[in-house]
């Protein structure tokens, strides 16, 4: 939770500015570890299905590689599946991402039952890494439908999961929400195509441009060198390390399909999609 000056919380999108934090923590610490951290592909370019690269580690919780297009689990967004293929047509299926235990790290989760191919494996071979994209696409789609409900229901977030079935958001509200209206306020930013795009921004433009800032729906983290920031032009703009689809319009028929009081300063949302 990010305060702002006159001490009030700012923060919305809670789990995402944290996975925001954490990616910054990395950046602060590489350089003085001097560690060889995974390159982010989908940091840049979230539309990137799958990329060559080399196999930089292998341990009983799974593969390292020296650059990847897998998303590891974080900010409330699930990890990518997908598959690995290497020389003499082998493919190791790849059940989920994760965080590794040193800063920078990510791991490729095996899934199970491929011990003979994993033991096949050595450090420094040649993979394409290829992402489950249908099911990477239904997270950018719900991720982006996050930012949209953020901007639609102005309180702060303490929860987040967006998985490829559903995505929830908890709001720490107490007033009672409408399924329908937020249903309809959903339909409404989709059909008006707004422009997604991601930009960074270092500490000291922050410092100069206040009104940035006041902009912003979560207060950014300072201190760490440069911010990510996802920007919906006209509807949202805040701190965010996460994927996201390049327009509103991609997103297509998302609905509330549950509203729950998890206690009495919670409201959680859940959506779904039509299709
Ligand atoms: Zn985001």
């Amino acid at each position: 939770m990010v305060m702002d000056a006159k001490g009030a919380s700012e923060s919305k999108c809670d789990g995402q500015a944290s996975e925001l934090q954490s990616m910054m923590d990395v950046e602060a610490r590489m350089s003085v570890e001097n560690a060889h951290p995974t390159i982010e592909l989908f940091r840049e370019d979230a539309r990137l299905r799958d990329c060559e690269a080399r196999i930089s580690g292998i341990d009983e919780r799974g593969i390292r590689l020296d650059r990847t297009v897998f998303y590891p689990h974080g900010g409330g967004q699930a990890g990518d599946s997908g598959e690995l293929r290497l020389a003499g047509d082998v493919r190791i299926a790849i059940a989920d991402t994760r965080k590794g235990e040193s800063q920078g790290e990510i791991v490729h989760v095996p899934a199970a039952g491929q011990e003979a191919e994993l033991a096949s494996l050595k450090v420094g071979d040649a993979v394409i890494a290829a992402i489950d994209w249908e099911r990477r696409y239904r997270h950018m789609r719900f991720h982006t439908a996050t930012h949209l409900l953020c901007a639609l229901i102005p309180h702060p977030v303490d929860g987040c999961s967006i998985t490829a079935a559903y995505a929830r958001l908890d709001f720490h509200m107490s007033e009672p929400l409408d399924k329908e209206g937020l249903t309809a306020g959903l339909a409404r930013l989709v059909s008006a195509s707004h422009p997604v795009a991601h930009r960074w921004i270092i500490d000291a433009e922050l410092d100069a441009n206040p009104s940035l800032v006041r902009s912003m729906s979560a207060q950014p983290p300072r201190g760490t060198g440069r911010v990510r920031l996802l920007e919906i032009e006209g509807v949202d703009l805040q701190p965010c390390g996460g994927t996201h689809v390049s327009n509103t319009s991609e997103i297509g028929a998302v609905v509330v399909t549950k509203i729950e009081k998890k206690s009495s300063m919670t409201r959680r949302v859940v959506l779904g999609f039509l299709d």
